[in-house]
C-alpha cells in the first residue's frame, strides 16, 4: 500500500492545497494530510482548528486522513508507514527551501522520498498568509478559500 504524506501549515487551508491534496490522493492509495502543530511558529488557528477546515474541504474523499503532528516529519512518516512526502511548488522562490528540506529528510531517513506537485496556475499566487491579511482587511476571500474557511476567519477577526 502507497502511502502519501502532505505536511504543512494549513493556517488555513487554500484552494491551493486543496488542489494539490486531491491530485496527491489519485495517486497514492492513502494520503495523510499532516497538520505542523509547532507552538513556536505562530500560527492564527490551533492546529485542532486547521485540521478541522482541512477534514470539511475533503469530505467527500475516502483515502484521505487529517491528522496534527509534532516533531520531525521523517519520524511520523516512520509511524505511519509512509513512503512518500508531498509537497507543492509555487514559484523558483519555493524552489530552494523546499530542496533543503527534501535533502535533510531524505538524509536523515533514506526510505522515503519527497515528491513535488506543481501548483494549478490558477493558484500559483495564492498563500496562507495572503489570505489572512485579504481576510483582515475584509476582502473578498471567496476566490481563496471555501465557504467554511471564510467563515471561521470572520471570527477569528471578530466580524461574525
Ligand atoms: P509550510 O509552512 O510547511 O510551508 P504551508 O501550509 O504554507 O506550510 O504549505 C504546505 C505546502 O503546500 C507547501 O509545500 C507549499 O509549497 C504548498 N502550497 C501552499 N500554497 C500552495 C498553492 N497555492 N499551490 C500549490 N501548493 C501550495
Amino acid at each position: 500500500m502507497k502511502i502519501s504524506i502532505y505536511p504543512g501549515s494549513f493556517d488555513p487551508i487554500t484552494y491551493g492545497h486543496i488542489d494539490i491534496i486531491e491530485r496527491a490522493s489519485k495517486i497514492s492509495d492513502k494520503l495523510v494530510v499532516a497538520v505542523l502543530n509547532n507552538p513556536e511558529k505562530k500560527s492564527l488557528f490551533t492546529a485542532d482548528e486547521r485540521c478541522e477546515m482541512i477534514k470539511d474541504a475533503i469530505k467527500q474523499y475516502e483515502n484521505i486522513e487529517v491528522e496534527s503532528f509534532d516533531g520531525l516529519l521523517v519520524d511520523y512518516a516512520k509511524k505511519k508507514n509512509a513512503s512518500i512526502i508531498i509537497r507543492g511548488l509555487r514559484a523558483v522562490t519555493d524552489f530552494e527551501y523546499e530542496l533543503q528540506l527534501a535533502q535533510t529528510n531524505r538524509q536523515i531517513y533514506d526510505k522515503v522520498d519527497t515528491v513535488f506537485l506543481l501548483t494549478n496556475i490558477q493558484y500559483s499566487y495564492l498563500s496562507s498568509s495572503i489570505v489572512k491579511q485579504v481576510a483582515k482587511e475584509n476582502g473578498d476571500i471567496s476566490k481563496f478559500v471555501t465557504q467554511f474557511v471564510a467563515k471561521k476567519l470572520l471570527e477569528k477577526n471578530g466580524n461574525n
